[in-house]
């Protein structure tokens, strides 16, 4: 399985004002292709490396926030040719589709299949299987997601008991948003982070989705530092990073 990070941004500012991209994750396995949280920019960042996103098999939402949604409806289209051909499978929280939602609905009919993820349900596109975690802590419905063993994703969420255990993985990918924990905004601090590997013991964290706090502390900096008091690997993602997993 390859990883590509399309962007490692999040949260308003750092969108905005496009510090780093903020594309998502691309998953390559076997001939299966996978785009994890399409952000503001996501097309373009895939045209940037060349990947033809008419053999995309399937595009996933953790949830509709625009950091991770933005450029869901182009992707949608670029994936079915513009909708001249029905292929590929789109996942999202149902809050995705209903009020106000994300995914456009003209473009609905487009792929073979539009998927109301659920929690804690297995999913597999083209033999290449993926399980939601309960819900998130976060302020609209958010998935979190475990690639077997191999790979777990820790989306946005405020901390909670059980955390690290439902991602665990060989490899985990943790969003970083926040470098000071504080309440009443429900995403990862530092501290909540460090407390995840600790817990779950990856063979290898990687941060990213960094917030301006942590960017102004610059991720590679603070990645090495966690290294160093938790004694394993921990890597801070950079746009345009593959790896093989
Ligand atoms: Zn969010």
């Amino acid at each position: 399985m390859k990883l590509t990070f399309m962007g490692t941004a999040g949260a308003r500012f750092m969108v905005a004002k496009q510090l780093a991209a903020s594309g998502g994750l691309y998953i390559e396995d076997g001939s299966t292709r996978m785009s994890l949280d399409p952000g503001p920019g996501a097309v373009v960042q895939y045209a940037k490396r060349k990947v033809d996103l008419t053999k995309l098999d399937a595009i996933v939402l953790s949830h509709r926030h625009l950091d991770h949604a933005g450029d869901v409806n182009v992707m949608v289209e670029a994936m079915t040719e513009g909708g001249f051909h029905r292929r590929g499978r789109l996942f999202c929280p149902s809050d995705a589709l209903d009020d106000d939602p994300v995914v456009l609905r003209y473009l609905r009919q487009f792929p073979q299949e539009v998927v109301r993820l659920e929690p804690e349900k297995e999913y597999a596109v083209n033999g290449l299987s993926f399980t939601t975690t309960p819900l998130h802590v976060h302020q609209v419905e958010t998935f979190g997601f475990r690639f077997g063993d191999r790979l777990g994703w820790v989306t946005d969420s405020a901390y909670y008991d059980g955390i690290a255990e439902q991602h665990k993985a060989e490899v985990m990918v943790i969003h970083l948003v926040l470098m000071q924990c504080r309440t009443g905004l429900p995403h990862l601090c530092l501290e909540d982070v460090e407390r995840i590997i600790r817990d779950a013991r990856p063979r290898l964290a990687i941060i990213t989705h960094f917030g301006m706090t942590v960017w102004r502390a610059h991720p590679w900096e603070v990645a090495e530092d966690l290294t160093q008091r938790i004694g394993s690997e921990v890597k801070a993602a950079r746009d345009g990073m593959s790896l093989e997993l």
